[in-house]
């Protein structure tokens, strides 16, 4: 049983622990969290709860919240940790994986070189083989290179140009927000996503766009490649239905937006996690050369299989095969299908 430390019990975080929780190989030895808030208190209820350092392991004890111990109490005891804390804290945090000399998964809002490969499961698992540092790369990069390397896979493919319009906050992100407007992000292109997905598959001509919508939902992104064969719809579709962490809909079963996505997903899953790519069967089109298509992306739950993998990569526990069916079985992945 490989003894997992989860750093970071928010929106990643807690949806990793969970998922690390329901492999037969791995458990969750413990979980840290800054401040004795409601979210502290549903992790001491499911995890053994520690405190990020000396000082919040105080106010914790103050509000009658069992810890045990700071995250350096933690580390000495697991084998692996996740960093699922903010945007650029992942770098701050490596100086203590350094200290305890431990193998860490950072996430995608680090810059690349907070490891020694940035990872996607199905692209690039076995470059995660026996590595100390590993980078899952951001929700978008992941949906994308999925995609692309799926079609890479199974067809000759040019040039890509991707659209990627993104929900402006996460649910719970009170603080965040735009209320009425959409925002060019970057204005200038490219966005970083599409240098993002270089670092996992450096041999892609791509280059994107992004923007900010008014929505917390999910993200969406329309692709379109240059083939450089000829291709009929039908065989990208027939490809796609063969991958279970591509997930077909189709807007005649009634996925006419975001918003009818993740109420079917109400239905099946914990927090309406989508741990898959959602592809509209009906936007997967050929014109000449070109071929379109429009996916969605559930942005709190796609990187979540990833960190599962990058687990067994780093630890040599199972070939890359393995190791997505046994993250896929035990997350329902490739179950939802109703086209
Ligand atoms: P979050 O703010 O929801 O959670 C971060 C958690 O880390 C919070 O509970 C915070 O209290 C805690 N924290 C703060 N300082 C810490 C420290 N020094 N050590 C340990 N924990 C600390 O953020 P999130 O959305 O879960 O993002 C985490 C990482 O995952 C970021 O790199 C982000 O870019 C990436 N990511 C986020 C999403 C998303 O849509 N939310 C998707 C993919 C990747």
């Amino acid at each position: 049983m490989v003894k997992v430390a989860v750093n970071g019990y928010g929106t990643i975080g807690k949806r990793v622990a969970d998922a690390v929780a329901k492999q037969e190989d791995m458990k969750v030895l413990g979980v840290t969290k800054t401040k004795p808030d409601f979210d502290a208190v549903i992790a001491s209820k499911k995890f053994d709860l520690y405190a990020v350092n000396e000082q919040s392991l105080k106010v914790f004890e103050e509000n009658g919240i069992e810890v045990h111990g700071t995250v350096e109490d933690l580390l000495k005891k697991a084998d692996i940790v996740i960093d699922c804390s903010p945007d650029k804290v992942g770098a701050e945090n490596k100086k203590i994986y350094e200290k305890f000399n431990i193998k860490a998964i950072f996430q995608g809002g680090e810059k690349k070189n907070v490891a020694e490969i940035s990872f996607n499961s199905l692209a690039n698992y076995n470059a995660a083989v026996g590595k100390r540092y590993v980078r899952v790369v951001s929700c978008n990069t992941t949906a994308l290179c999925r995609l692309i390397y799926t079609l890479k896979e199974n067809f000759k493919i040019g040039k890509i140009r991707a659209t990627i319009l993104r929900r402006v906050s996460d649910p719970k992100e009170d603080s965040k927000g735009l209320m009425n407007a959409i925002m060019p992000d970057p204005i200038n292109v490219p966005s970083h996503h599409g240098p993002d997905v270089k670092t996992v598959i450096p041999d892609v001509d791509i280059v994107t766009a992004a923007f900010k919508l008014p929505t917390t939902l999910m993200h969406v992104h329309f692709l379109s490649i240059e083939m450089k064969e000829k291709i009929n719809p039908s065989d990208v579709l027939t490809v796609l239905e063969n991958e279970p962490r591509i997930l077909l809909v189709s807007v005649g079963k009634g996925f006419t937006s975001t918003a009818k996505i993740i109420e079917y997903a109400r239905e099946f899953r914990t927090r309406y996690d989508l741990f898959e790519n959602v592809v509209w069967k009906e936007s997967i089109n050929v014109d000449g050369n070109d071929l379109f298509i429009t996916q969605a992306v559930h942005q709190e739950a796609i990187v979540v299989p990833e960190n599962v993998d990058a687990i067994r990569a780093m630890l040599n526990l199972s070939s890359k095969d393995e190791s997505i069916e046994k993250t896929n079985k035990s997350l329902g992945i490739g179950k939802l299908s109703i086209v």
